[in-house]
Parts: structure tokens; sequence; C-alpha cells
């Protein structure tokens, strides 16, 4: 097994033990797909969630927020193009009997010549040193040429065939590629087809006048939908921003590889209305605004790229991910769309309002354009958890697992420890947990030795733990023990607020 895989067969049996993550339905075997959050992953989300709701609606004076229903007016899905497009085209091999989706067949394949390119210039550059030109290599080089050259056939062939719907085209593209089955190993493989990734169900008491409607694939059209509700409400100028977090739905086929790929899982996602013509001096403010929340995480910039889109969906007209490295390589996290004013258009017609802004500046009514931000709640939360997974050796020979969480989205804040059961300890330590707990988040235990306790915080990842002994009952002062370098110091009671709070600034 691939050591990457091991990673993240690690952080889940990691976030089932410590409570963060659940297979759903588990006593019933499972949900596939579907998730539930535990005590402390509850928090961590929420605390994520928060953030990003602070960053986005309450650092910009032009965004605000709405909390629309799941469940939307059928036709929303039609203007949307969910109804006639939110599909994928998947392709089952005969003898493993698995279903795939057959872009990503192909996709998988580009990725393959991809990285045989990038080990060339990584050979050379290690070959050549600093005399190195990386540009002129790969300009030059015959290898990478050539499949470079690939890749360019094959996006010619793949790109027009999903855009066409030329299902038997992707087929061929497939078997002329060679393309085989992971599982079997085979290139035995049936027709493609297209499956609406929708979910429905109706709406209404009797079997005759009730109405299919869809558990929603998006947040984004909430959005859409009020657009003017909130404009006229908040009298906001353009340009300004709707945010918004909420559940999401959708039919994965290929869905597996954890929270990373979920059939019902959370979107926080900002629709930023501007003036038609302004909309790629947005999407660059937007790319730049969001890659810089990640990093304010404190997860180093090499975990994080770019990736900008070839091939647009039918609203966009630029768009770019961001990917970040999980366990199973770097994958899409958030997405950056500029879409144009295809949505807001699409429900004009179908809804026979007018959805549009009168410019005081200008003098002109027009349908905004958008820019959009959208990132899965979940996913995110992978990321951080996958990166904050540390299996360290300690000097005594021990080994412990530590939750590196970036100290302001950590389940718990602090840890309050008597040292033991008796002679007024924990009483001592209840008091100072009451105060606390006021501002932060805490945990409080009088269970076990003081060494097993510390652990399990490590395991969830609180960055104090607070230890109240005899000294404590003499003097008022506890030992704080700081999660990452284990060290302990002595300090006065009324310093733990201030030490704790300084450590949860986001900096
Ligand atoms: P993918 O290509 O991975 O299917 P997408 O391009 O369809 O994703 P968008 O429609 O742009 O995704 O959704 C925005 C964000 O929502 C994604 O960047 C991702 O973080 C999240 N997301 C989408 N689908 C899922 C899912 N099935 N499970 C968890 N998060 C998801």
């Amino acid at each position: 097994m691939a050591k990457q895989e091991d990673v993240l067969k690690k952080i889940i049996s990691h976030a089932k033990e410590y409570g963060f993550v659940f297979q759903s339905s588990e006593i019933y075997d499972g949900l596939s797909a579907v998730y539930d959050y535990g005590p402390n992953g509850v928090e961590l989300k929420k605390n994520i969630r928060d953030y990003w709701w602070k960053s986005m609606v309450q650092f910009h004076e032009n965004i605000v927020g709405l909390d629309a229903a799941i469940f939307m007016h059928p036709t929303t899905w039609k203007a949307s193009g969910h109804v006639d497009a939110f599909s994928d085209p998947l392709i089952d091999n005969k003898d493993s009997k698995k279903r795939y989706r057959a872009d990503v067949l192909v996709e998988d394949f580009m990725a393959k010549i991809e990285a045989k390119i990038e080990k060339e210039v990584t050979k050379a550059k290690k070959r050549f040193g600093d005399a190195f030109d990386e540009q002129q290599f790969r300009e030059t080089n015959p290898r990478v040429l050539a499949n470079m050259k690939k890749i360019e056939d094959i996006k010619n062939r793949l790109y027009p065939a999903m855009d066409s719907e030329d299902m038997e085209g992707i087929r061929q593209l497939i078997i002329d590629l060679e393309i085989a089955d992971p599982i079997s190993g085979t290139k035995n493989w049936t027709e493609v087809r297209q499956f609406n990734l929708m979910f429905s169900t109706s709406m209404g008491s009797t079997a005759d006048s009730a109405t299919e409607i869809y558990l929603r694939p998006e947040t984004a059209q909430g959005i859409f939908a009020n657009y003017l509700n909130v404009q006229k409400t908040t009298r906001m100028k353009i340009p300004f921003g709707i945010a918004q977090t909420g559940k999401a739905f959708r039919n994965e086929i290929v869905a597996r590889q954890f929270i990373f790929r979920m059939r019902e899982f959370e979107q926080m996602e900002m629709q930023f209305f501007v003036r038609p013509g302004t909309e790629m001096k947005w999407y660059e403010y937007w790319k730049d605004a969001r890659m810089k929340w990640h990093l304010s995480t404190g997860i180093p910039a090499d975990k994080y790229r770019f990736h900008d889109h070839d091939k647009l969906a039918h609203y966009a007209n630029a768009a770019a991910d961001i990917e970040f490295e999980f366990p199973m390589g770097f994958k899409e996290l958030e997405g950056i769309h500029s879409r144009t004013d295809f949505d807001l258009k699409a429900h004009e017609e179908y809804s026979n309002k007018k959805l549009r802004y009168h410019d005081p500046e200008i003098n002109e009514s027009y349908v905004p354009y958008v820019v959009e931000t959208s990132i899965g709640l979940d996913r995110m939360f992978l990321a951080i958890m996958s990166h904050a997974y540390t299996e360290e050796k300690l000097e005594d020979g021990s080994e412990r697992i530590v939750m590196k969480l970036p100290p302001f989205l950590a389940p718990n804040k602090v840890a309050v420890f008597p040292l033991t059961k008796k002679d007024g300890l924990p009483e001592k330590a209840r008091e100072i947990m009451d105060g606390l707990k006021q501002d932060y988040m805490c945990f409080y235990e009088e269970k076990d030795a003081i060494g097993k306790r510390y652990r399990r915080q490590d395991a969830i990842g609180t960055p104090y733990c607070i230890t109240v002994d005899h000294q404590t009952l003499e003097d008022n002062t506890v030992t704080i023990r700081e999660r990452d370098t284990m060290k302990q110091e002595r300090i006065a009671i009324d310093k733990i607020s201030g030490i704790v709070g300084d450590r949860l600034k986001v900096r």
C-alpha cells in the first residue's frame, strides 16, 4: 500500500478514536460517503466556519450574510442549468463491476503524463545544478515536448466531447488511450452514460399534488434567488457580496477518500456582485484574498497551489481552484469562479422578474456580474486535520500523537487538571475552570495519571494544559504546559487568560 494512503487511514482512525468524525449510521454498517461529526469534530468544524464568516462578513463592510433554505422552487434548478447539465459521464468495467467517472479516468491518465514531465525536470535540475534554466528545458527537451503534446491532444478530444455530451467520443478516447481498470486491470468497458447528481424528493401531502423537488447541490442559488431582497433591504452598493454557509447534497459516484467527497457536505460560499467589465479585476482580487486566508492558518505555502481551469463550466469566463496537498496528493479545496451574469440572467428569464441594479455612478441599469468563492467546509476540515496530525518520538523513547492544530481552531483551548483528587485540589481547579470557560472552550479532568491526561489533550490538539497542585493552594500559581514544545512553566492564575488569549490570535 502506498505510504500516503497509510497516512489517510491513520487520520481516519484517529478522527474516530478521538471523537472527530464517525461513519454515519455505523450501527447499521454505515451509509456510504456520509459522515457524522463527534464532540471534537463539531467544535473544530464550527471554529473553521466561524473563522471563514469572520474573515468574509465581519472584516468586509460590503459583504452580508444569508441563510437560505435547502429546499428551493424546482424551477431554480432548471434556470441554473443543474437539471440539464449537472451530471457526470459514467462508465463501468465489466470485469470488476466498478463504476468510474469517465472524465476522471482520462484526467488521471493525463496526470500520470504530467508526473513524468515533472520527474524529467527534477532529474535535470539535479544534473545541471545552478546552471539549470527550467523554462528553456521545458521548451526544448524532446521528451518533455512529446509528453506535453500528448496531454494537449487528449485535452483537445476530451473537452469538446464533454461540452457536446459526446459520450461515444469519451468512450473512444478511453479505448484509444488503452486505459485499464485499476482494479481488474482489464479494458473491458461499457458505454458511457450521463448521470444527474441531484437528489430529489417530493413535497406535498398526496401523491397527486406532490411536486418533485431537489436537495440543493450548491448553496449559491439561494444567494442568487435572494439577490434583490438582500440588495434592497441592506441598500448595498455594487461591488458587494453575500455570504452563506450550509449543507449541499450530491449523489457522487466516486465517493471515497473519507470526508473529501461526501454525498452530504457543507459549503461556505460568497457571491460578489460587480459592474460588468470589472469582473476580471475582482476575480484576481478574490484569488489573492482567498489564498491569503488559507496561509493565515499557519499552514505553509508549499501545501497550496492554484490550478487554473482550461475547461470552463457553462456559466464561467474564468475559474481557478485552490488545491491543497492532501494525503492523497494535490486536490481541489476551493473554487474561485467568475460566473458572469449567467445565473441572474437565467433567473430573470425563468421567473419573469427583473434582477437589475441601478448604478448611480454611471446612471445605468444592468444585471451584475458575479465572482464566487466556494469552499467545502469538510474538505477544509480534512486539510487542517491532515496537516496537524503528527507522530513524534520523544527523547525518553516514548511516542505521542499530537494534533498541531492552529490554536484558534482547536476544539478545546485549555484543559484544567487537579494533580490529585484530594486535598482541595479539585475545588481549586474547578474555580479556575469556571473562570476560564466564560471566554474559552475548556475541558476538565481528574481521572488518570497526569501524563496520560496530557497525551489525550495532545491527541485532540488542546494548546494549553493547566495543572493545579499543592503549591497552587499556597501561592495561587499553576503549571501551564504548551502542546507543541511540552514545556511547562509556573505562572500566576491571573496570567492564564492573557497567555491563552495571546496564543489564539490569528497572525
Ligand atoms: P470536484 O471537482 O472535486 O467534484 P467541484 O468542482 O464539483 O468539485 P464545486 O462545485 O466548485 O466543486 O464546489 C465548491 C467546493 O465544494 C469544492 O471546492 C469542494 O471544496 C466542495 N465540494 C464539492 N463537492 C464536494 C463533495 N462531494 N464533498 C465534499 N466537498 C465537496
